[in-house]
């Protein structure tokens, strides 16, 4: 009875103290109470395997944290990079569009109205009365969307 005892006041330190138990050497300049751990120890095989135990078991909980902490901390640095390297892309991207659409409406605006002259002069030069040469001008106009559609019902009959 007084060894078990002993048994289970010696778990009760090693629980308390932890995985420090083990790998002092202080263990007898401390308190009296890891001296006697430490006798105790000496001479329990079975005390010192718990103790072992122990300290692998604390060891082992100590790492997975720091493990998990470096690898998620990684990987959320690289996750962030690569967001943030996306939003640039699609930035650019949609700068790329913004002037692309801008350049092709000024195109389309300034030959619209540089055919609309030119439509003008040719009307006046003719002696054309202003309501031909307009339609002339709208027929010039719609006729490249006429031919896309053309060409897009044409190849929509090839393909079906
Ligand atoms: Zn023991």
């Amino acid at each position: 009875m007084p060894n078990n005892d002993a048994h289970q006041q010696a778990r009760k330190l090693i629980a308390l103290s932890g995985a420090e138990i083990l790998s002092a050497n202080q263990l007898s300049d401390q308190q009296s109470s890891n001296a006697w751990l430490a006798a105790h120890l000496e001479t329990c095989a079975s005390c010192r395997t718990f103790a072992e135990n122990a300290a692998d078991t604390i060891h082992g909980l100590r790492a997975i944290p720091i493990a998990a902490g470096r690898g998620l901390v990684s990987t959320t640095q690289i996750r962030v990079r690569r967001r943030a390297l996306e939003l640039q892309r699609q930035r650019e991207r949609m700068w790329l569009v913004a002037v692309s659409c801008t350049a092709v409406t000024l195109c389309a605006l300034l030959s619209t109205v540089a055919f609309w002259l030119g439509f003008a002069w040719l009307g006046a030069r003719a002696q054309l009365a202003s309501s031909v040469w307009q339609v002339g001008f709208l027929v010039f106009c719609v006729m490249p969307a006429l031919v896309a559609a053309i060409l897009l019902l044409a190849k929509a009959k090839d393909q079906g």
